[in-house]
């Protein structure tokens, strides 16, 4: 990496202060933003409404972070999976999914994974290293650019831990809502986490309007520890009330996603304790059935087992769905493409 001013990954207020630095005006700033974040330009010269000079200084300070696609798979089913080479030659995976409502971009937050979930490809490496804003967003760009699709909604749910990253999460969220940027609404943002309590507590004061998605994948923390080494850090029941203190402070539904895994924790005692612990939460349950990968050797509920567990629910009054798989067949699931290139 060079040592240029990173400056995809500033806001306005920072870009200000920038132009103060270098004696020039403050309204740049936005003239500047917009060339980044909404037109989403690659180099300074095509910044035509900013003197020649301007360009020339923060051709000479600055870098406009980009990705270098080096794969791309497309699946039958249309969703396509891009395999991004950062600065420092470390790759992430992005995907993108086309629904009837409009296209999703699913995103990395880290290079690796320090969680350690016992059914996850992305973690299996441990965590290389943090992103930075811009290449949170250039994840965005890069595939707007590459597919022309107009983008309506981000979920951080690709490789990493996005609240292990979380100054760097909430700036690329204003960033990406931003007016002057992408403007994709709040509420079209999702981020999943698998749990970290403490930045959960801290989420819900910042005052956004995001969907919070949280891997559960169990009905206690005996089950949870044994799918996710969190667990022993991140009590079950102080998760529980973290949850419930966002939905109380946000007033938004909260998603659990609960990965069924055959003989761990699909059992039909397992719904009804499940059902039990979200009563009356204005929550919603999204059921997925267990992704294998092959460094491990669990194996996905089987049909039966999945609408029981979804009946349970139900039953319950809890929303549930059965997630709608998509790109199975060119390894979608998280981290599952970035393994298979660095293994080569
Ligand atoms: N670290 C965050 C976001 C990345 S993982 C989190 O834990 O939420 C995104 C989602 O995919 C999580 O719910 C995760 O538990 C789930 N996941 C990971 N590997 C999977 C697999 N092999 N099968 C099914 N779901 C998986």
């Amino acid at each position: 990496m060079n040592n240029k001013i990173d400056i995809l990954s500033m806001t306005i207020e920072e870009l200000s202060d920038l132009m103060l630095s270098i004696d020039e005006k403050k309204f740049r700033s936005k003239q500047i933003y917009q060339w980044l974040h909404e037109k989403r330009v690659c180099s300074f010269n095509e910044m035509t409404n900013l003197p020649k000079v301007l360009q020339d200084k923060l051709e000479e300070k600055c870098n406009i972070t980009k990705l270098n696609k080096i794969r791309q798979v497309k699946s039958k089913d249309g969703t396509i999976k891009y395999l991004f080479e950062l600065n420092d030659h470390n790759v992430v995976e992005s995907v993108l999914m086309s629904y009837k409502h409009g296209n999703s971009v699913c995103i990395s937050s880290q290079v690796g994974c320090r969680m350690g979930c016992k059914f996850c490809a992305s973690t299996i490496g441990g965590l290389e290293r943090q992103l930075l804003v811009s290449e949170m967003l250039g994840q965005v760009y890069e595939i707007n650019r590459l597919s022309g699709k107009k983008i309506s909604n981000i979920v951080v749910m690709g490789t990493g831990e996005p609240l292990d990253n979380y100054n760097v999460l909430i700036k690329f969220i204003e960033i990406i809502n931003s007016k002057e940027g992408m403007n994709i609404g709040a509420r079209n943002i999702t981020v999943s986490t698998c749990g970290i309590i403490d930045k959960i507590y801290e989420l819900a004061e910042e005052n956004l309007q995001i969907t919070l998605a949280i891997s559960l994948h169990a009905p206690n923390n005996t089950i949870r520890k044994t799918l996710m080494p969190v667990a022993n850090i991140y009590d079950y029941e102080q998760l529980i009330n973290a949850c419930k203190d966002y939905i109380d402070k946000t007033k938004r539904r909260i998603t659990f996603e609960y990965s069924l895994v055959r003989g761990v924790n699909d059992s039909k005692e397992c719904a009804l304790e499940l059902s039990k612990v979200l009563k009356g939460m204005l929550c919603h349950v999204n059921l997925i059935p267990v992704n294998e990968i092959s460094e491990r050797n669990y194996r996905h509920s089987n049909k039966d087992s999945i609408y029981r567990f979804r009946d349970v629910l139900e039953n319950n009054k809890i929303t549930t769905t059965i997630r709608r798989e998509l790109g199975g067949d060119i390894n979608a699931a998280c981290g599952q493409l970035r393994r298979t290139y660095n293994k080569k």
